[in-house]
């Protein structure tokens, strides 16, 4: 279907705002669905069992008394509801998913069919070793593949998304400190102004107080504010690169020097390494601890908050500290060192219950493969190049945060050029709900005013790639030519309109509480 002349004529805003609501809420052959606990009968079952027979409970005065309050559904009335809620949510299957910071790349149907063979879905952690050797090497050519991709010689695999990856590296480096005595006098932690917010959460977290590294004007660490804030007081820097504003830290050699020289450990937030896998290996550059998203740079579905995994490689120095456990093999085949004790005798313990997340190590491994290490490479250079296509784009209308030379993995505007339209960020960004086109990340980072991050990746194709700038070029005029209605009321067209979402984050109504009166106690 060519919808590229239609996208660019919409009905006028005004008759749009003004058109009535539908009169059940439902839209253009979507429905309008409740929550699964406001739906009628209850007294339903999906399932025909045979009555089972009443044995006794061990469990005493805990049995439950009363009904456990879920509805019953057949089996077309479940699948409905879900369906029904998932039509009222984006998904990268759909469309472009531009989210800055997030690499929302197509998830290749074939990490799922691997993930989902009985040898890695089914195994339970607590299995004998001997059956689960298959699940073992897994884990461990993913750990060689991390380590080789990084130039690192460790990798602990468990964390299991990037903030708590961040957690490892840190506690990693405090043990490292306090197994050299020096913790008592190394107390903060130095993080840039244009950190993601789990920089600075974490070092607080872990204990340390965050000194902020200024910035450069052309979005770099100022090296020279680094330098001055360095010192036997400092456990560690964390930095993200590319940085936060898509940018290379050309400085990264003298960064890490500096701070080597001053006793720290460099912690680099390894987010955004889809801009660099395969061309760049951070162990050359001098970083002592790094999370890798698998979510992120190895595909692995993560739009719906589903799992994620965030497995941190580290330096030679920090390696003995890694967290248990790990995959060691000899003549015997694969076990895992689980215990602080003998190899482990310097983890500083354990971040979770077992070996962390299976499936997105399948799905990581996966990718990779089937990339190979020169398609490894090409996903970098092809998540660069479209992210430089779309600055290059729109740069005539929007205005990019960093204009003066190339970006990395994705392009950062400013509002700037929305100057005097009395249209915000975030009006655009809801206008181009209406549009059809998930928003590119809005206000973040925080150092760059009204800040629009868009992140192609390397899975948009030029033509998808060419929707979304036309879409975007039409908005942008439209903006330009003060047509404000446009953005102020969007969106127009999604199932719900403009949420209160700083009072949706303050005071979330998390309980869903049976109306007075009904019998759906849950
Ligand atoms: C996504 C991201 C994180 C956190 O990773 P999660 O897997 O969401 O915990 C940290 N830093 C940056 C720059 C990120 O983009």
């Amino acid at each position: 279907m060519s919808t590229m002349n239609t996208v660019g004529r919409p009905t006028a805003p005004n008759q749009v705002s003004e058109k009535p609501a539908t009169l059940t809420g439902g839209r253009g052959l979507l429905q309008n669905e409740a929550l699964i606990f406001e739906g009628e009968g209850w007294g339903k079952t999906g399932v025909d069992l045979p009555e089972p027979k009443t044995t006794g409970s061990d469990l005493g005065d805990l049995v439950r008394k009363d009904p456990i309050g879920l509805p019953g559904l057949s089996e077309p009335e479940a699948m409905r509801h879900y369906v029904r809620l998932s039509q009222k949510n984006h998904a990268i299957d759909l469309a472009i998913y531009p989210l800055g910071s997030c690499t929302m790349k197509h998830n290749p149907r074939l990490n799922e069919k691997m993930a989902r063979l009985p040898g890695f879905s089914d195994i339970h952690p607590l299995q004998p070793i001997s059956t689960v050797q298959g699940a073992l090497e897994l884990m461990d050519t993913l750990a060689h593949w991390l380590k080789t991709l990084t130039g690192m010689p460790a990798v602990a695999l468990s964390p299991k998304a990037g903030a708590h990856g961040e957690l490892c590296g840190l506690m990693a480096i405090r043990a490292a400190h306090e197994a050299s005595g020096q913790h008592e006098k190394r107390r903060k932690v130095l993080v840039p102004t244009s950190a993601h917010g789990t920089n600075p959460a974490t070092a607080a977290f872990v204990g340390y107080s965050v000194v902020e590294v200024a910035q450069t004007d052309d979005g770099r660490v100022d090296v020279a504010d680094l330098a001055s804030k360095l010192g036997d007081d400092v456990a560690a820097i964390m930095v993200t690169n590319p940085n936060t504003c898509g940018l290379f830290e050309r400085d990264i050699l003298e960064i890490s020097r500096l701070t080597h020289e001053a006793g720290a450990y460099f912690y680099c937030d390894g987010a955004n390494f889809n801009a660099i896998v395969g061309r760049v290996r951070p162990g050359d550059l001098g970083v002592d601890a790094m999370h890798i998203n698998l979510h992120k740079t190895f595909s692995t579905p993560h739009g719906g908050g589903g799992p994620g995994a965030g497995p941190v490689v580290l330096s030679e120095a920090l390696a003995p500290f890694a967290p248990a456990p790990w995959v060691v093999h000899d003549d015997n085949g694969y076990r895992l060192v689980e215990r602080e004790e003998d190899e482990a005798a310097q983890a500083f313990g354990r971040l979770c219950a077992f070996q962390g997340q299976m499936g997105m190590y399948v799905r990581a491994l996966s990718y990779m493969l089937s990339h190979g290490s020169d398609g490894l490479r090409q996903v970098a250079e092809d998540a660069v190049l479209n992210a430089n296509y779309i600055k290059a784009r729109l740069q005539d209308l929007m205005s990019p945060a960093f204009p003066d030379g190339p970006c990395m993995h994705e392009a950062l505007f400013d509002d700037e050029w929305l100057k005097g339209t009395d249209i915000t960020t975030l009006d655009f960004a809801k206008a181009m709900i209406d549009e059809g086109f998930h928003p590119m990340t809005m206000y973040f980072p925080l150092v760059v005013h009204g800040a629009m991050l868009i992140e192609p990746t390397e899975t948009e194709s030029k033509a998808e790639l060419d929707r979304f700038i036309h879409a975007m070029r039409l908005l942008a005029e439209a903006a330009k030519a003060g047509d404000v209605d446009r953005f102020k009321g969007a969106p127009f067209h999604a199932p719900l309109r403009r949420l209160d979402e700083t009072r949706a984050a303050r005071s979330p109504v998390l309980r869903w509480t049976a109306p007075a009166g009904s019998n759906q106690a849950a």
